[in-house]
């Protein structure tokens, strides 16, 4: 080997090395670096177990099925401060995305608190039904294209629980002046009887049964509830009647939606649908777990229903609000009118489905 073939040899050996050097520093800059970085602000505080966990699962499964090209940063009300704004937030695309519950826009927009659940509404599986197959998927797109956000279902708790009471209810009379913390429109229904509606932050609400300053309150069912100890301080837990599957939502502002490849939105809509049933799954889980543990540790705490008397005129009460709100709004009305005749159709495969195989062989 000659001088000039030693030296042409060490230059390809050299280019070599280099240019395998220099893909690799592309390689590690790719995975560094997605090429969709969004951002999600949701309701929930930091750490919230099963609906801040939906959201993370959500996050994880567009990220692997992208293959890192797209990341979505999580932020909870701790840090964006604004639990309530989540809807505003990714309208004005401050948040490419969101996590929350549609009735907390009642106030803004009334049409959209029945993408979540009504009092005496369907059951998750009967709701699930007709978002999918039953036209509610295109209602709540027709609702929310008001608010240039799309809006998906992100999660249900399944039924929910009346409430904890300390004192029990047998007549509406116990329920003149009683107060309570039960929010949006069940909290309407419920004050035509009589009931003190009032909101109190998360964090407070022990504190303010505990001391008397609320007689009762609903929060979600044993999934949740467990963790807040309310079994401690009130002894009458009754079944529900307001919040039969409340549905969350992911929200997504359409701008930057519309603006992803292909790819990436059927990834992200895969995503939130397979993370959206598996919170469901885990609510069910969670609530038979935790009563189970509910039950061994505190033996004392009663179940119970409300009276007839009370479910028919709050069944009145929920009816008649809801018909005159539709009176004067037109997207109330088409939402309110699908969900009335879904349900009857649905309603009536349940009860002689699921209904007929429960009520026979449930035993106490
Ligand atoms: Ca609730």
């Amino acid at each position: 080997m000659n001088k000039s073939m030693k030296f042409s040899r060490l230059l390809v050996t050299l280019l070599v090395g280099f240019s395998l050097l220099f893909a690799g520093s592309l390689a590690t800059k790719a995975e560094a670096a997605p090429k969709y970085n969004w951002k999600l602000a949701m309701t929930w505080p930091t750490n919230f177990p099963i609906f801040g966990d939906a959201v993370q699962k959500m996050a994880n499964l567009v990220k692997e099925m992208s293959n890192g090209e797209m990341e979505i940063r999580i932020d909870s009300k701790n840090k964006h401060k604004a639990p309530f704004g989540v809807l505003d937030m990714v309208k004005a695309g401050q948040y490419e995305m969101g996590h929350s519950a549609s009735y907390y826009w009642k106030g803004k927009d009334v049409s959209l608190m029945f993408f979540t659940t009504m009092p005496f509404g369907m059951t998750a599986p009967e709701q699930y039904a007709w978002f999918y197959y039953g036209g509610g998927m295109e209602l709540m797109g027709k609702a929310y294209d008001r608010h240039k956000v799309y809006s998906f279902p992100g999660g249900n708790t399944g039924n929910q629980m009346g409430g904890w009471f300390r004192k029990e209810i047998k007549s509406e009379a116990d329920l003149k002046g009683l107060k309570m913390r039960i929010p949006g429109f069940a909290g309407e229904v419920l004050s035509k009887l009589g009931v003190v509606v009032t909101n109190i932050p998360a964090g407070e609400l022990y504190t303010a049964l505990d001391r008397g300053n609320i007689d009762a309150l609903e929060w979600v069912g044993p999934s949740l509830d467990l963790n807040m100890g309310f079994h401690k301080i009130a002894p009458y837990y009754y079944t529900g009647w307001h919040e039969p599957a409340t549905e969350l939502q992911f929200l997504v502002n359409q701008k930057k939606f519309d603006a992803l490849p292909a790819n990436l939105r059927a990834i992200m809509t895969t995503a939130m649908e397979l993370a959206a049933y598996d919170m469901y799954s885990r609510s069910m889980n969670d609530s038979a777990v935790n009563w189970d543990l509910i039950q061994k540790d505190y033996p004392d705490i009663k179940i119970r229903t409300f009276p007839k008397e009370i479910i028919a005129k709050l069944k009145v009460e929920n009816n008649k609000l809801l018909d005159e709100k539709a009176a004067n709004n037109a997207m109330f009305k088409e939402i309110l009118d699908s969900q009335r005749s879904y349900m009857k159709k649905v309603r009536a495969w349940t009860k002689i489905s699921d209904f007929a195989y429960l009520k026979d062989n449930i035993s106490e």
